[in-house]
C-alpha cells in the first residue's frame, strides 16, 4: 500500500473539495495523508469572509467542509501562510504533491482618476470588513453620507449594494461583524446606485439574487423599464435568448414595474454607464459616468455623460490572485495548464486557477478534475518531514482542527443569546489563545 502526503494551501471551498476528491479516490492500495495550510486563524475561505451575512443557507456548505476535515489522515494548519511561514520549495521537498487553493482576493482597479480618494474602496476591502476578516477590521468605512455608488454588475456588487441599502435591523440576526453592524446602524446612507458598464442583457447578476430585491422590506428598487425593454428587444433580435439572460431580464422588468412604497431607502440600477472619474476635494464627492450604447452587439461610448453626487464608492469589478513567491501568474491567476503548474508536483484549483468566476459548487468539479491529474502523475511516496515539527521549530503557532472546533463552538455560543448563528472573532491573539 502507498500513502502519499499532499499539502493543500488554502482552506476555502476549492481546497476542501480537493481534499474530498483525494479522500474519495482512496483504495486498498492507495491512501492520502492531507495537510491543509491556511493563512487565517480560521478556515472556510470566502464562505466565511465573502458570502453575504444575509445568505446564511449558502454557508451551510461548511458542514461538508467539517466532515472532510474530521476524516482520518486530514490535518488542519491555520495561521500558517505559504510564502511567509513556510516556502513553496519546502512544501515541494516534503510532500508528494502540493495543491494551491489560495483563491483570488485582490480587488481589480478601475484605473480612473480619483480612485484613491478617501471614501473610495474596493469590494475586496468592503466585503471582508463587514464579514469580520481579521485583516480588515480597521478599514475606515465612513457611512455618514446620504448616497453611495457601487460599480459593477455581478453578484458581489449586488451583495455590497444590498448591505448598504438594507434596513440594518435586518442584519441583527446575522453574523455580520460587530464593528460593521454598529456602523451600519448609524449609517446615513439612504440611496445606493449600482452601475454597470454594459447593458442589462450582459449583467452577471444571477436571477436568484435579483429575485431577492423585491423582498427587501424597507428599500425601494428602481430600474429603468425602457432600458430593460430595449435590452430585451436587442437580445430577441439576435435570436433565441439564453435562458439565464431571459430570466434576468424578466426579473428586472418585474422589479421596474413593481409599486414603489416610498421607503426612506432606495436602490437604483444604471446600465451602460462607465465610470470616468471620481471627483472630490480630498474625499469622494461625485462620480462622472460616460453613457454607452449597444451598436451591432457591441458596447460603445457615446459623447454623453452624467454624474452622481455621493460620499462613498465601492468598486466590485473582479479580483486577482495575491502573488505567492515561487509561482508564476498571468491575468491575475496562477499560470497553469488544466490545473497543472508546469514542471513540478504543484497543482492549482479554484479561483487561483480559474480567476474569480463560479459559485461554490463550481469548485467541486474543478478540484475533482485536477485531483485526477495529480493522481495520474504520482510515482513513489517521499519520506518528508512533519509540518508540525517544522513549524514548532520556527516558533509558528498553528490552529489545528481541534483548536478551530473550540473557536467555532465559542463563536456559536456567543451568538446564541442574540439569536445570531455566531459572533465572529476578529482578534488574532484571542483566536491563537485557543491553540493553548
Ligand atoms: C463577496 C463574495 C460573495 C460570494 N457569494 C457567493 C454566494 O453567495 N454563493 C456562492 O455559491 N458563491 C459565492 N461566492 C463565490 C465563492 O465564494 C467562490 O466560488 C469560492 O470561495 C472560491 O473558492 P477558493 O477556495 O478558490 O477561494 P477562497 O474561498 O478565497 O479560499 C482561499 C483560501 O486560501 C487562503 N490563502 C490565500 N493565500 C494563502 C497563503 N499564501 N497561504 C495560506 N493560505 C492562503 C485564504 O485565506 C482563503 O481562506 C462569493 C464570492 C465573493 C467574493
Amino acid at each position: 500500500m502507498s500513502t502519499f502526503r499532499i499539502a493543500i494551501v488554502g482552506a476555502g471551498p476549492a481546497g476542501y473539495f480537493a481534499a474530498q476528491a483525494l479522500q474519495n479516490s482512496q483504495t486498498d492500495q492507495l491512501t492520502f495523508s492531507i495537510d491543509m495550510i491556511e493563512k487565517l486563524p480560521t478556515p472556510w475561505g470566502l464562505v466565511r469572509s465573502g458570502v453575504a451575512p444575509d445568505h446564511p443557507k449558502i454557508k451551510t456548505v461548511s458542514k461538508v467542509f467539517e466532515k472532510i476535515a474530521t476524516t482520518e489522515s486530514f490535518k488542519l494548519f491555520c495561521n500558517v501562510e505559504l510564502g511567509k511561514d513556510i516556502t513553496l520549495e519546502e512544501l515541494e521537498t516534503n510532500y508528494d504533491a502540493v495543491v494551491i487553493a489560495s483563491g483570488s482576493s485582490r480587488g481589480r482597479k478601475l484605473g480612473i482618476p480619483g480612485e484613491d480618494l478617501r471614501g473610495s474602496f474596493s469590494a475586496a476591502e468592503f466585503v471582508p470588513w463587514y464579514n469580520a476578516h481579521p485583516d480588515f477590521v480597521d478599514v475606515d468605512i465612513d457611512l455618514s453620507c446620504d448616497t453611495a455608488v457601487v460599480i459593477g454588475a455581478g453578484n458581489v456588487a449586488m451583495d455590497v449594494a444590498r448591505m448598504l441599502a438594507l434596513e440594518p435591523s435586518e442584519l441583527d440576526p446575522t453574523d455580520t461583524a460587530e464593528h460593521a453592524l454598529e456602523r451600519l446602524h448609524s449609517s446615513s446612507i439612504r440611496k445606493v446606485h449600482i452601475c454597470g458598464r454594459r447593458g442589462p442583457e450582459h449583467a452577471a447578476f444571477t436571477s436568484p439574487e435579483l429575485r431577492e430585491l423585491p423582498k427587501l422590506e424597507h428599500t425601494d428598487v428602481h430600474i429603468d423599464q425602457h432600458q430593460i425593454q430595449a435590452a430585451k428587444d436587442r437580445a430577441e433580435a439576435e435570436g433565441e435568448v439564453p435562458k439565464d439572460v431571459k430570466s434576468n431580464l424578466d426579473t428586472m422588468l418585474a422589479i421596474s414595474d413593481a409599486e414603489k412604497k416610498n421607503h426612506a431607502r432606495s436602490m437604483y440600477f444604471h446600465f451602460l454607464s462607465t465610470p470616468l472619474e471620481i471627483r472630490g476635494n480630498s474625499k469622494v464627492e461625485e462620480v462622472i459616468f460616460g453613457i454607452n450604447e449597444v451598436k451591432d452587439g457591441k458596447v460603445v461610448p457615446t459623447s454623453e455623460t452624467f454624474s452622481i453626487k455621493c460620499g462613498l464608492v465601492v468598486s466590485a469589478i473582479g479580483y486577482e490572485a495575491e502573488e505567492i513567491a515561487g509561482l508564476k501568474y498571468e491575468g491575475g491567476r496562477v499560470l497553469n495548464i488544466d490545473g497543472r503548474v508546469t514542471g513540478k508536483h504543484i497543482y492549482v484549483v479554484g479561483w487561483a486557477k480559474r480567476g474569480p468566476s463560479g459559485v461554490i459548487g463550481t469548485n467541486k468539479s474543478d478540484s475533482s478534475d485536477v485531483v485526477k491529474l495529480l493522481i495520474e502523475d504520482l510515482k513513489a511516496p517521499k519520506n518528508g518531514a512533519d509540518l508540525g515539527d517544522i513549524l514548532s521549530k520556527r516558533g509558528v503557532v498553528h490552529i489545528s482542527q481541534a483548536n478551530w472546533e473550540l473557536i467555532n463552538q465559542a463563536e456559536v455560543a456567543a451568538g446564541e443569546p442574540h439569536g445570531k448563528p455566531r459572533v465572529k472573532f476578529t482578534d488574532r491573539k484571542r483566536m491563537l489563545g485557543f491553540a493553548g
